[in-house]
């Protein structure tokens, strides 16, 4: 069966390529080898590699659009296209592009260490996994195993402190909440075995566990748009839980491998 994806479909992982390819990993992995076929496969990677090199002519050697905007984060934006990348079969020169992406975003961060949500945008507000320090985390710790490159680790560790010091989110979910942001340092536990990754983790786990059902209640801490999902509700933070039993098996749902 050859599979046909529209040709003005976005490369972002949410509505897009990326998140195609993404399914595609997840059935090869957990159900076999060629599920879905390799040929198949390649040919929306191509894609992906093309409308990316088309639009970031002369500064990033990849680029992409979602809505007007070049976003940078996990959900829309390079960070999650860059991360599906990493997990495919790529030719040479573009494994180049993929690294050379990836400094790109770290030589362009804030200042503060935070990264921007879209490229020119100068608000130094959102740590999310969709926006901001998170997303981009999670792609730079694939990255540093992936191209054992010690630069990408220092990147991440670094967007990790940033991480901690901006604090606890206002809301619980994984992709604007405080389960989300847990996901970075169990990933950074994961690749370096440290045990402070695992404590920060544990920090804003048991938080979510002692005090987000009263302070949502309260009013201080938002219920999300859709308070049960994964995404944005109490389905990410239960998700968070189940991880914690077995810190070096987590996983960030939808998302890590
Ligand atoms: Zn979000």
């Amino acid at each position: 069966m050859q599979i046909e994806l529209p040709k003005d479909l976005p490369n972002e992982l949410l509505y897009g390529r990326a998140g195609f390819l993404w399914a595609c990993s997840f059935l090869n992995k957990n159900i076999g080898r060629e599920t879905i076929s390799l040929t198949q496969i390649r040919a929306v990677v191509a894609e992906v590699i093309k409308s990316g090199r088309k639009m970031g002519k002369g500064r990033c050697p990849l680029m992409y659009e979602w809505h007007g905007k070049r976003y940078w984060g996990a959900a829309h934006g390079l960070a999650g296209i860059m991360h599906v990348l990493m997990d495919m079969e790529l030719k040479a020169d573009e494994v180049e592009d993929v690294k050379a992406t990836l400094h790109y975003i770290i030589r362009n961060r804030f200042p503060s260490g935070n990264y921007p949500s879209s490229e020119g945008s100068e608000s130094d507000r959102l740590v999310h996994w969709c926006h901001g320090a998170p997303g981009v985390a999670l792609t730079l710790t694939k990255a540093a195993k992936v191209f054992s490159n010690d630069e990408y680790l220092q990147a991440a560790v670094e967007a990790a402190e940033v991480i901690w010091n901006r604090g606890l989110l206002k809301r619980v979910g994984i992709c604007h909440g405080v389960s989300g942001n847990s996901y970075v340092f169990l990933s950074l536990y994961r690749l370096t075995g440290k045990v402070g990754y695992l404590y920060k983790a544990k920090a804003f786990a048991c938080f979510l566990h002692a005090r987000a059902q009263a302070l949502i209640s309260e009013g201080v801490m938002h219920g999300g748009d859709r308070p049960y999902s994964l995404f944005e509700g109490i389905g990410g933070m239960a998700y968070l839980f189940f991880d914690m039993i077995d810190p070096m098996e987590t996983r960030f749902p939808a998302y890590e491998l």
